[in-house]
């Protein structure tokens, strides 16, 4: 069985990456910000527009605050979407981990594989109770490996 990405995941994934993009630019507003507002108030010489143009700088330092809030948010969201949230560490989950880990191997080609098939062995290896069912021929129900009868028709698998 394959795992699947979920959309909502693959959502959040992008979602992070627009916040990262949004908060980059916000955070280089006061290097754009300082040398315009020093030509626009001493444009010749002469403070021309003195408080608007001085007023620009403390409210681009409050956008890029808010802007390396936006980078560390978007970078925290999409390490939550590729690793899912055992795997990020918000789950103490170690089985959940190793599935949701998946994609991250995937995306590393399959680098952190070998080390998470080594870790495995450390945790206990693979502890999955695989119970195999068979289906009856009659009725389709789905019995267990063993029985020799039908739980549902009775009649003998
Ligand atoms: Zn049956």
């Amino acid at each position: 069985m394959t795992k699947q990405i979920s959309p909502e995941r693959k959502k959040l994934y992008n979602a992070g990456l627009v916040l990262i993009i949004i908060g980059l630019c916000l955070f280089a507003l006061p290097f754009l910000a300082i040398p315009i507002a020093m030509t626009a108030t001493f444009a010749g010489g002469v403070p021309t527009s003195f408080p608007t143009g001085i007023l620009a700088v403390p409210v681009a330092f409050v956008a890029s605050f808010i802007g390396f809030a936006l980078i560390v948010g978007g970078g925290a969201m999409r390490v939550v979407a590729a690793r899912g949230k055992a795997g990020s560490g918000l789950v103490l989950d170690p089985e959940q981990a190793r599935e949701d880990l998946k994609l991250w191997t995937g995306m590393a080609g399959g680098i952190v594989k070998d080390v998470l098939n080594e870790a495995d062995i450390n945790i206990g290896g693979d502890k999955t109770d695989k119970v195999v069912m068979i289906r009856c021929q009659s009725c389709q129900k789905v019995n267990e490996e063993d029985s020799k009868f039908c739980q549902e028709c009775g009649k003998p698998l």
